[in-house]
């Protein structure tokens, strides 16, 4: 299995890694160790580049993990020749893209502790996002984007601990706190604590702090059968980058 560098540090943005195996048929090679975080809990896998000594280059077009082994596969496009096993690359992710699916994934954090009701769906998206609350009645727009930018607002840190899946699926209080689906085949989750604000399960990847997520907006509240109602935010500023 790849050792997962995203889970310890959310902020690594490449590595070198040795190929271990690949498959030209499905266009896919998984690695020793990797900065790609795969599709899972409502947040997209990662894109980006593999670099090769020879100036090859290789674009990395999505990442999925393997439904029967759990290993991180790494998606190439277009390619004729995939990189062979033992094949010594440098692994970089589109950053900015990601940032902003840590930023948008945090804010669905603190969503979840603003809107009472469970989470029946989550969707992250680079600069957007949106969570489905099992609540007849939410709060008002306005109401649900001031709660939001004051959360924001308090500079919580994130603090994270490891717990296995069944710890985790044997506290119901824990549970009903999800604001996205425990990613598939995982059996290892941290548990995501901003700091006197939100606690939950989560697999993804979030900022360090929630001033990061910088100024949100509330753009609807759509009603998705009786009792299911979708709340999508989106950042206000998009270029922010981390200031440390
Ligand atoms: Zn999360």
């Amino acid at each position: 299995m790849s050792r997962e560098l995203f889970q310890n540090d959310a902020y690594l943005r490449a590595c070198d890694a040795v190929v271990v195996d690949s498959n030209p048929k499905e266009k896919w090679f998984s690695v020793d160790q990797t900065v790609f975080y795969p599709l899972g809990g409502g947040q997209p896998g990662d894109t980006g580049v593999a670099f090769h000594k020879n100036d090859a280059e290789f674009a990395i077009v999505d990442t999925r993990r393997a439904r029967d082994t759990g290993e991180i596969l790494h998606f190439v496009d277009e390619v004729t020749e995939l990189p062979e096993s033992g094949t010594e690359l440098h692994l970089e992710i589109n950053w900015e893209r990601r940032y902003l699916h840590m930023r948008v994934h945090s804010c669905l954090h603190l969503l979840s502790a603003t809107v009472p009701g469970k989470i029946t769906g989550a969707q992250v998206y680079a600069g957007r996002g949106r969570v489905d609350f099992d609540v007849r009645y939410p709060q008002e727009k306005h109401y649900i984007a001031e709660s939001l930018n004051v959360l924001i607002q308090k500079e919580a840190r994130r603090i994270s601990r490891v717990c296995t899946r069944a710890e985790i699926e044997a506290t119901p209080s824990l549970m009903n706190n999800l604001s996205v689906p425990l990613p598939e085949g995982v059996d290892v989750i941290k548990l995501v604590h901003f700091e006197n604000l939100d606690i939950q399960p989560c697999g993804g990847t979030h900022v360090a702090n929630t001033m990061e997520i910088g100024e949100v907006k509330v753009d609807k509240i759509e009603s998705k059968g009786k009792r299911n109602r979708r709340v999508s935010i989106s950042l206000v500023d998009t270029a922010v980058e981390p200031n440390y």
